[in-house]
């Protein structure tokens, strides 16, 4: 999943001004954005399986998907939101820090663990909807759809005649990133 975590920063920014788009769209990705380096190092690693498209992978990030890892970089996020936008601001970004795990957690193949580490060998999470490569892209498509929906009628409705243009122009560029993002996400992310 990337261009739905996408598509959810739109919809609530459309509808919550607290914190900055940018910041709504980082928090959404911060889990794989942590990921990243780790993936780099070899410390989570990802299983590419079946054709190698969309959705066939195992993904071992057993920290940064852990339940508790992704609460943890939560809580790390919103302490440092919270000092620049105060509580309502730090709440905000770390529940979509944390969003990111629960839609994972509908697509991911059974590989998220409970405890940084998978420590205690505990059952591993994940609904799976990755098998159903319809089925997710249909739940990552909506998401995007809503996000470009929610968020170019908010900016217009924001705008007064003077900004109007710019309002449109905000509201097309996010609408390509979004559907950009996408079709990355389709092609295999
Ligand atoms: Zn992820």
């Amino acid at each position: 999943m990337f261009a739905g975590h996408f598509g959810l920063a739109a919809i609530v920014r459309s509808k919550e001004k607290t914190v900055p788009l940018w910041v709504l769209m980082l928090s959404t990705q911060l889990l794989d954005v942590v990921f990243i380096p780790l993936l780099l190092l070899g410390i989570e690693t990802i299983q590419p399986i079946g054709n190698k498209g969309y959705g066939e992978q195992i993904i071992h990030a057993e920290y940064t998907h852990s339940l508790v890892g992704a609460l943890v970089i939560a809580g790390v996020a919103g302490f440092f939101a919270k000092r620049k936008w105060g509580q309502k601001g730090g709440l905000l970004v770390a529940a979509m820090v944390f969003s990111h795990w629960i839609l994972d957690l509908l697509v991911h193949r059974m590989d998220m663990p409970i405890l940084p580490g998978n420590l205690g060998n505990l059952p591993l999470l994940g609904i799976g909807l990755w098998q159903y490569q319809t089925v997710s892209i249909l739940i990552e498509g909506l998401l995007v759809l809503a996000g470009i929906i929610l968020y170019f009628t908010s900016v217009m409705k924001r705008a007064d005649h003077a900004n109007r243009s710019r309002a449109i122009l905000s509201g097309i560029v996010m609408s390509i990133l979004l559907g950009l993002s996408l079709i990355i996400s389709i092609m295999g992310w």
